[in-house]
């Protein structure tokens, strides 16, 4: 445990009677990806609030690089190294794709939002900002508006927006939510490469992408972790077959 990236220790939440993360312990180690699965309503994305910190945890605590993060904001966890992606898009639609970059790469170097206007002129986030489009493939739709963009290449893009960060973990809560095939098959490549840059705690519905890129899987039901394991033991386990991947 002591060389993980991303730790939560215990941590428990719950919303009103709803009981959505009960002392969950789970950990990112250097260069993996970990996944976490589970049905709808299971709790991911409240794990992941809690990680990311938009949601504070009742109980329990959250460590980052060693560092406990649990009562630290979202911008200081994401200053610290951690990068993410969201479930529903946090793009602005109206304004071009390298826009919505230079915001992310504006936001990660901690200057104040009056600088935006002149960002377009600032050469050091520029260069940040058209490297992480280079990377995930969208440096030729640097000038469309976000909204002319297909459903994939939105989520390339978030992708793109959390790499201005620089971040040493990243977690993304489903990824490859509404994307084709093709779509889906090119950010597995991506992210089976970006794990050597930054860890990655993936929550995923698609198995096929989760089975081929996880070293390990969590299984979330009724915001518990009632299996962690390696793909083989995940898909062999009786109670995640029955609670979740059916048969
Ligand atoms: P998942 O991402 O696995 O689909 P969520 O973490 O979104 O699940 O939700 C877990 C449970 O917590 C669900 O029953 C959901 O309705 C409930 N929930 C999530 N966020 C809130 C909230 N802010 N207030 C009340 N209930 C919530
Ligand atoms: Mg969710």
């Amino acid at each position: 445990m002591t060389d993980a990236v991303l730790q939560t220790n215990g941590i428990s939440k719950s919303f009103g009677a709803l009981r959505a993360s009960r002392d969950i312990s789970i950990d990112l180690k250097p260069g993996e990806i970990h996944a976490i699965i589970g049905p709808n309503g299971a709790g991911k994305s409240t794990l992941i609030g809690q990680i990311c910190g938009t949601l504070r945890p009742d109980a329990g605590a959250v460590r980052l690089l060693g560092r406990d993060v649990t009562h630290q904001p979202t911008r200081a966890r994401a200053r610290a190294g951690l990068g993410r992606t969201f479930q529903i898009s946090s793009l602005a639609m109206e304004d071009t794709v390298l826009q919505n970059v230079l915001l992310g790469a504006l936001g990660a170097s901690g200057r104040p939002w009056r600088f935006f206007s002149n960002v377009t002129r600032d050469t050091s986030l520029r260069e940040t900002a058209e490297e992480a489009l280079a990377r995930v493939g969208l440096l030729d739709q640097a000038r469309m508006r976000t909204a002319e963009l297909s459903h994939g290449q939105r989520r390339q893009l978030e992708v793109a927006v959390a790499l201005t960060q620089k971040p040493k973990a990243l977690v993304m809560d489903e990824p490859m939510a509404g994307m084709g095939s093709e779509g889906s098959k090119l950010l597995t490549g991506f992210l089976d490469q970006l794990r050597h840059e930054a860890p990655i705690l993936l929550v995923e519905h698609d198995m096929d992408a989760v089975f081929s890129l996880a070293d390990r899987i969590s299984v979330l039901v009724y915001g518990e972790v009632i299996a962690t394991g390696t793909v083989d033991e995940i898909r062999s386990n009786a109670a995640v077959k029955e609670a979740y991947l059916g048969d």
